[in-house]
């Protein structure tokens, strides 16, 4: 794997989250929600090792984005970047965490030799829960799961990306019609909730309109969507505005992938 810049989905959904970025000999994580285990697994297909990341950035304090954590900071000592209400949280109850963590103000960001980290609030019902810009030298890339709608701020962030990874969580009906109890359909339907899969399609346009032309829907809820239904939202709102979405070879004003729960969508490979 000697490319440039190679960014992937390895884990997307409510049952762990992690997101691979390599730029230029740099390699970074978004989210470790999975064991230390399954991780390194992911990285070894990839051709890499969790001993090669540079630093991992954390959106919020929820399980299915830190499980890994702490058996990573113990064995490898990876430098760990997360909104400060998160790291307080995060160290609270853990030994080897607090020795990795790193505070972000919000926004904040930190910069490597090749490749920069910049975060956006979003509304979520974390302590702190954040979305990253991540400067890649020639062009941006963008990522915001976890959040119950999209802030002015946060279109305006992700609007700047030609490459965004975005949640696309719900079909709202399958929600509400589904098994959930009420109060956790009335949380993930709040604006400190979840996307939905139509408040995702209807940002789409905007996104593309300003120089997107790569997305990977992610974050897909497992009980309540399916990745069928959740591209067919998407390519459906895109084309009703008269844009084209890639298929095969044939090129077109934008590549829509949807994230699997386990295994590789790719979003950046050049
Ligand atoms: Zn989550
Ligand atoms: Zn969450």
């Amino acid at each position: 794997m000697n490319n440039k810049t190679f960014i992937c989905t390895l884990f997307s959904s409510s049952y762990g989250n992690c997101t691979y970025i390599k730029n230029k000999g740099e390699e970074y994580l978004i989210d470790a929600g999975v064991s230390a285990r399954a991780l390194e697994h992911s990285l070894n297909d990839l051709g890499t090792s969790l001993a090669n990341i540079n630093a991992i950035f954390v959106t919020h304090e929820h399980s299915d984005h830190v499980k890994g954590l702490e058996t990573i900071s113990k064995n490898y000592k990876i430098p760990v970047f997360a909104p400060k209400p998160c790291c307080d949280e995060m160290g609270m109850n853990s030994v080897h965490i607090p020795l990795c963590l790193n505070r972000l103000e919000s926004p904040g960001s930190v910069e490597f030799p090749e490749t920069s980290f910049a975060s956006f609030s979003t509304p979520h019902d974390a302590l702190a829960s954040c979305g990253y810009v991540v400067d890649l030298g020639e062009m941006k890339f963008g990522f915001a799961t976890d959040m119950g709608y999209i802030t002015k701020n946060a279109a305006r962030e992700l609007s700047s990306c030609k490459a965004v990874i975005i949640e696309s969580n719900h079909d709202i009906d399958m929600l509400k019609n589904g098994p959930y109890p009420y109060r956790l359909k009335k949380r993930i339907l709040s604006d400190y909730g979840h996307l939905s899969n139509s408040a995702c399609a209807d940002f789409l346009p905007y996104l593309v309109l300003n120089g997107t032309n790569s997305v990977v829907l992610a974050h897909l809820s497992v009980e309540n969507n399916t990745p069928a239904v959740a591209y067919a939202e998407s390519c459906n709102s895109l084309k009703s505005r008269g844009m084209t979405v890639c298929t095969g070879e044939t090129p077109g004003d934008v590549c829509l992938s949807v994230a699997p729960k386990q295994g590789v969508c790719v979003l950046i490979d050049e």
